[in-house]
């Protein structure tokens, strides 16, 4: 019998409750190791738990974002709307949990603080706030790559007397803004989904806009039982789609204009051609140009068109230019989608503050000042985004083999081999870390393809009696040469592109792109062949 004292002993340790940490515990169980997560809310969920905002939906269809490991899960789950909603989302988190008897093995309300690998023992031990600890010989981090909200430093911050809420920290309980005046920091996706809907309540709402955003319209639905059904039987082949294409998309009967980029180029098509497809396809038609994304000036042109939609659906001229991106290419950010984002700042009770022009000075108790006015309002919302990627994975104090400490090793930007183990710290995981396709895919396809080969590849060293694998050296700088040279030359890496996939929202941060681009479909094909040759590129011992 342990004593009191000696930490809680498992086979696998895992960070995180979201739908990698879910799965995780499925995949555990199936394989027969023993496992416990570990997680700071007080329930299962990750993204959707957390972040419960108006309007907060998914950006694709929701069937597509779904288990494909349970084939009776999928038959006895049906999705109202094409793009579910949170509460949705949430309640389908519930409804797994709760048939797989997910949260027998999951603590909540504990959060992470530190873990240390010990090379005798070969064992991880990991460390709450609370100085409880738990050891395991593998350690899988299932901490979201959207997880640790940011908080911009804005002078003042502290001083704000009113309501305040983050986007990703939104209260459990309903939070109505009748008769409130309203201020948003921020015109993300977080933004751009919840704005319509607050406005819908709000007395007024200000939003203090930095960057204007490439937004396109969710083309939301309802979904029929018809069409339901025909996925139900044809489940199989959408999953196999899925996983060999580029963003973990099959696109199954719906949104085929979206993203479907064709043989096409914009330069070669005239101005008139082109609005006509506007008008007949909608924004998407702008991404459907073989030559927009890969091309600046292609891009340019592209964009030209998106202003002059703007210009069209917004009503007053100085409100649609504040609200025209300029500056960045179309593409180099993950799309935006929206309900009524353009409509709604032709309502009375909105108006736009263009921070490019009147910059924020300070926030004040009753609202924010900007350089040439004064703003007050009783609640103010911050959608100002994620420390993405790595935050969540570097507010751990991880300490691998020799001492050395994984955000010092990631002090210039995460090195990772496939995304899934950084060299130096043996047995230790990421789901969906950086240098994995990550979050320019359909996020439910990359994390069950990482839960599968993490799990199996620990299968296989219990199977064979290794004790620890840790990803090489010189396969690590080989990968992140690779995931470098496949990034350039795409609108997502050039350098007016300010996105977080770049670490360019948060300050200080290294500017490094960080998932991988080469596609899902590839991607697979390249862990497989790694598991196949032996886990080739890792130290096993
Ligand atoms: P998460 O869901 O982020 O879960 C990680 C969990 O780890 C969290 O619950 C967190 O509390 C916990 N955790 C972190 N650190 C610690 C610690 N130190 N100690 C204890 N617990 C810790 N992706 C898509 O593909 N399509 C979409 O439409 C889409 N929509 C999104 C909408 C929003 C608002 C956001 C923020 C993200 C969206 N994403 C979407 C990305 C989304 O994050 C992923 O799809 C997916 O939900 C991630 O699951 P996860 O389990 O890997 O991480
Ligand atoms: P985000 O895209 O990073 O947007 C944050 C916003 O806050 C930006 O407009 C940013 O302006 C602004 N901001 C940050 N600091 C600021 C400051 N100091 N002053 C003024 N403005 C400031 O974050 P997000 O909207 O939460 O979205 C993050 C990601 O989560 C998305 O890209 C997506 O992957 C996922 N998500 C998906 C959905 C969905 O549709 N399913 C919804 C929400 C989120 P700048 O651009 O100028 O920095």
């Amino acid at each position: 019998m342990p004593d009191s004292d000696s930490p809680e002993s498992f086979d696998v340790v895992i960070v995180g409750a979201g739908f990698s940490g879910m799965y995780l515990v499925e995949r555990c169980r199936s394989l027969g190791f023993s496992c416990v997560v570990l997680e700071q809310g007080s329930d299962v969920g990750g993204t959707w738990y957390w972040n419960r905002y108006p309007g907060a939906r998914c950006d694709i269809p929701t069937i597509e974002y779904s288990y494909s490991f349970d084939p009776d899960l999928e038959q006895e789950w049906d999705w109202s709307e094409l793009m579910g909603a949170q509460p949705e989302i949430l309640t389908y988190a519930n409804h797994v949990a709760d048939r797989f008897d997910l949260r027998r093995d999951m603590r909540f309300d504990t959060r992470v603080s530190a873990a240390s690998f010990d090379e005798t023992a070969n064992r991880w031990t990991v460390t709450t706030t609370k100085g409880d600890r738990f050891e395991a010989p593998h350690l899988i981090l299932a901490t979201g790559c959207l997880s640790k909200p940011n908080w911009p430093a804005i002078e003042g911050r502290e001083s704000y007397q009113g309501k305040i809420l983050h986007t990703a920290l939104w209260p459990h309980e309903p939070v109505t803004f009748h008769g409130e005046r309203v201020g948003i920091i921020g015109t993300g996706s977080s933004a751009i989904q919840s704005i319509p809907e607050i406005a819908e309540t709000a007395e007024h709402l200000h939003v203090f806009q930095r960057t204007p955003n490439y937004t396109m319209p969710a083309e939301n639905h309802p979904l029929t039982d018809e069409f339901r059904n025909e996925i139900k039987a044809n489940y199989a082949e959408m999953r196999d789609l899925q996983r060999h294409s580029l963003a973990g998309m099959a696109r199954y009967g719906v949104m085929g204009r979206i993203q479907e980029v064709g043989e096409e180029k914009i330069v070669e098509v005239d101005e008139e051609e082109r609005r006509r497809r506007l008008a007949e396809d909608g924004l998407p038609s702008l991404r459907r140009y073989a030559d927009v994304g890969i091309d600046l000036e292609a891009n340019e042109l592209a964009c030209d068109i998106y202003r002059e939609y703007v210009a069209g659906v917004v009503d007053d001229e100085t409100t649609a230019d504040a609200l025209m991106p300029r500056d960045y290419p179309l593409g180099c950010k993950r799309q935006v989608v929206d309900i009524d984002y353009y409509e709604t700042f032709n309502r009375d009770n909105v108006s736009i503050v263009d921070l490019r022009i009147d910059p924020i000075a300070e926030i004040t108790p009753r609202g924010i000042r900007t350089e040439s006015a004064d703003y007050e309002f009783d609640v103010l919302i911050y959608a100002t985004g994620f420390d993405a990627m790595t935050g969540a994975i570097n507010d751990i104090e991880i300490t691998g083999r020799d001492g050395r400490l994984l955000r010092d090793e990631w002090s210039a930007g995460p090195r990772t081999y496939l995304g899934l183990q950084s060299a130096g710290f043996p047995n230790l995981f990421m789901i969906t870390g950086p240098g994995s396709p990550s979050v320019l895919s359909n996020m439910m396809v990359s994390i069950e393809q990482h839960c599968e080969w993490v799990t199996d590849c620990m299968a296989y060293l219990r199977d064979r009696n290794y004790r620890a694998i840790e990803a090489t050296m010189p396969a690590q700088d080989g990968w992140v040469e690779h995931v470098n040279a496949v990034a350039n030359g795409t609108m997502l890496t050039v350098e007016s592109c300010n996105s977080w996939y770049l670490g360019a929202n948060v300050p200080g941060k290294p500017r490094v792109f960080m998932p991988y681009v080469g596609g899902v479909g590839n991607y697979r094909k390249r862990c497989d062949a790694v598991a196949a040759a032996d886990y080739e590129g890792f130290a096993l011992s």
